[in-house]
């Protein structure tokens, strides 16, 4: 309800706004510099951002683990459930009489570095080696929301817990370590498949999983893998946007059910297919090829 006000109450309220009125507080001079303009600009400060800060990332991530747990009994009773595509299960051997795993990518897949790549933002710098090196020398990444749950619950019902990952075999002791200290769960020193990893009679190509995950497969039935990119399940024949589509359509039915994607928006291979993959180019130039591959008509 309203208070009914007094005339005269209002005549004293008027007069006082109009006292103030004739003698204005100076008004505080314009900065000099807008407290943006000294902010220099970073393709990533978004995807960091959300990734660090909102709760959609968490929730979309916790809801990814926690419907992939909810499918580990079904992945278990199913005897011709398998996530390897078939070319690297046929070359991995039959996988009905093998005891069950999963595979997890690492990087924003179990581990969030997003504190690494807050780093390059607030330093204006792009990924290099040794300063991903000696990040992941810190130990200090956490896990990706609903990872810890989703690898414990399937190591307690019997399935071992791989990491197929690129980081390479030099930061296996760091990595192994670091997952331990994050909560996921680590078997046996044998679970890291990292870069550089050799496996005998199978030649891979490039940073390519193929023979890693073809390792798992020879002693595995392999009922789920969890990447943040489309080579974390299966190679695209070339990395174009053409061939992740083509990759996608044809395994569509495995995502959500086999295949679990992780939403990383601040890297990955889909940009480098933006550019040609030709990371050589000035940062200027590939910031210009990325706006030219933007669809603005649908
Ligand atoms: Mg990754």
């Amino acid at each position: 309800m309203r208070t009914p006000l007094h005339t005269a109450t209002l005549l004293a309220a008027a007069l006082a706004l109009a006292a103030c009125r004739t003698v204005p507080a100076p008004a505080p001079a314009p900065p000099a510099v807008p407290p943006a303009a000294g902010v220099p600009a970073d393709d990533n400060l978004n995807a960091v951002l959300w990734m660090q800060r909102s709760m959609e990332y968490r929730a979309i991530a916790e809801s990814v683990f926690r419907a992939a747990g909810e499918r580990l009994d079904a992945a278990l009773a199913d005897p011709a459930w398998d996530a390897l595509v078939p070319a690297e299960r046929a070359a991995a051997g039959d996988a009905a009489s093998l005891p069950p795993a999963i595979i997890l990518d690492i990087d924003e897949t179990a581990l969030d570095n997003s504190a690494y790549q807050a780093r390059l933002v607030v330093d204006g710098t792009e990924f290099a080696d040794p300063a991903w090196d000696a990040w992941v020398g810190e130990r200090k990444a956490i896990a990706v929301p609903g990872a810890v749950e989703l690898t414990r619950a399937a190591a307690a019902k019997g399935i071992t817990v791989f990491y197929v990952s690129n980081r390479s075999a030099g930061l296996t002791a760091a990595t192994l370590e670091n997952l331990r200290s994050a909560g996921l769960p680590v078997q046996h020193d044998g679970v890291f498949l990292g870069l550089g990893m050799q496996v005998p009679g199978c030649e891979q190509k490039g940073s390519g999983k193929t023979c890693r995950r073809q390792l798992v497969g020879r002693g595995h039935r392999v009922l789920m893998q969890f990447g943040d990119q489309l080579g974390d399940f299966a190679q695209p024949a070339a990395n174009t946007a053409e061939q992740h589509a083509a990759l996608h359509a044809e395994h569509r039915a495995w995502f959500g059910e086999r295949w679990w994607v992780l939403p990383n928006p601040s890297y990955g291979s889909w940009e480098a297919a933006a550019f040609g993959g030709d990371w050589s180019l000035p940062r200027s130039e590939r910031r210009a090829r990325k706006r030219e591959a933007l669809r603005t008509d649908r």
